[in-house]
């Protein structure tokens, strides 16, 4: 038996929902595959940015009022810093907070936003094969789902993607970062965390973190490999650093972050890429949840423009990509570059210099309001 639907979305984590709610919202039959049962665990340190906060009002209609009394926000902070093996180089207050969430909490609520809105779930359900230019999509199980458009939003292992011809895979696996990522309850860190803390300088292009959440800390590492990269060890003396006894940390999990590999053209046939799936993610601090839910929402509306006027919807999601996203990720990657030769050749110092000097809009930057080309005011299309 085949299901047939307008649009079919591989993958019910936040690119998913947020396609899945913007094309159910426009009238269109829309069917969610994810293999994982929600709620379930995600790997992620949960930081939200203002952008992030502005769009799930936008597309959800959720506040961080809403989700923190629905239990998916459970930590705001103003302050960050940052810091070296040696130094803290940075420490600021900006005039919006980073929230954090649950992943678990955050990602059931918005596929359940997306079911209330009139999408059709399957969970339990793993893609197993896409066929992109028909839209016909298999599960492990041998069931068959067909629609007009399919959006591929299965994550950074995406079995959507390989089934994209010219998807250069060499490029995707180089730039394809490991993480290391554990939550220890908030007693068993050696201080009190009140805000988030990023570190530089354990691994070339990557960065350590320590986020606050409500009863716990979250710790993780995460960085592109070169040769002498063991993921692993990087983690270990980080722990050290913090102070942690890295025996007496159990559950370690890793998971693949996309770190400077985005398509700039995620579609093939009738098929798009959205969120890590597409490599979408900022190349230098490694959000990507903004960039999930984001190219989600502009996959969903593209076939839903497409659907109502009979046409192709790739170049519509490609413009809006290419308008508002790429040109954002793309000068975030000079910048990651930038800065970690500047760490490289000329020392700490050239970043707390470069951190003292852009102040204030940098912490806009990474929220948003500026964007990463030149710090110029950046206005969103939604
Ligand atoms: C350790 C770590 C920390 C991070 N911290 C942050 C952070 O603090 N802030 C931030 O902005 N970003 C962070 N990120 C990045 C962020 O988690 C991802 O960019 C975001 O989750 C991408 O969302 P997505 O919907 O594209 O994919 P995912 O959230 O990965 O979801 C993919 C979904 O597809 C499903 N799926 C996978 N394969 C199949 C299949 N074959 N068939 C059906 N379903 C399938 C999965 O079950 C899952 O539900 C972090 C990432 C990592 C690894």
């Amino acid at each position: 038996m085949t299901h047939t639907f307008d649009a079919l979305i591989c993958g019910g984590s936040l690119a998913g929902s947020a396609a899945g709610f913007a094309l159910a919202k426009a009238g269109h039959s829309v069917a969610i595959l994810d293999r994982a049962t929600f709620p379930r665990p995600k790997l992620c340190g949960g930081l939200l940015t203002w952008k992030s906060v502005k769009l799930l009002e936008h597309l959800f209609g959720e506040t961080p009022g809403t989700l923190t009394r629905a239990g998916a926000i459970n930590y705001a902070s103003n302050q960050y810093s940052i810091h070296t093996r040696t130094n803290a180089v940075a420490h600021g207050t900006l005039s919006f907070p980073f929230h954090f969430v649950d992943r678990t909490a955050f990602d059931a609520l918005l596929l359940n936003k997306a079911r209330q809105a009139g999408a059709t779930i399957f969970q339990d359900t793993a893609v197993a094969h896409c066929d992109p230019a028909r839209g016909i999509v298999t599960s492990q199980t041998g069931e068959t789902f067909q629609g007009t458009a399919v959006i591929g939003a299965d994550g950074a292992n995406s079995v959507v993607r390989k089934s994209f011809s010219d998807v250069d895979t060499k490029r995707m696996r180089r730039l394809m970062a490991p993480t290391i990522e554990v939550r220890l309850p908030a007693h068993a860190f050696p201080r009190p965390v009140t805000h988030p803390e990023l570190s530089i300088g354990f691994l070339d292009a990557g960065y350590g973190w320590v986020f606050p959440n409500n009863q716990s800390v979250i710790v993780g590492v995460c960085g592109l490999k070169t040769k002498n990269t063991n993921i692993s060890q990087v983690f270990k003396e980080y722990l050290e650093f913090l102070k942690i006894d890295s025996e007496a940390i159990p559950d370690r999990r890793g998971h693949p972050l996309p770190y400077g590999n985005y398509l700039k053209e995620p579609v093939s046939g009738v098929t798009m890429l959205a969120g890590d799936a597409a490599g979408l993610v900022e190349p230098l601090f490694g959000e990507g949840i903004f960039f999930a839910l984001c190219s989600g929402m502009y996959a969903g509306e593209a076939v839903a423009h497409g659907l109502a006027k009979q046409t192709s919807p790739g170049p519509e999601y490609i413009r809006r990509l290419n308008q508002q996203i790429i040109p954002e990720l793309k000068a975030s990657d000079h910048l990651r570059w930038a800065m970690s030769k500047g760490m490289q050749w000329i020392g700490p110092w050239s970043l707390k210099l470069f951190l003292t000097m852009a102040g204030t809009p940098l912490g806009e930057m990474v929220h948003g309001m500026r964007s990463y080309s030149w710090l110029r005011e950046k206005h969103w299309d939604f």
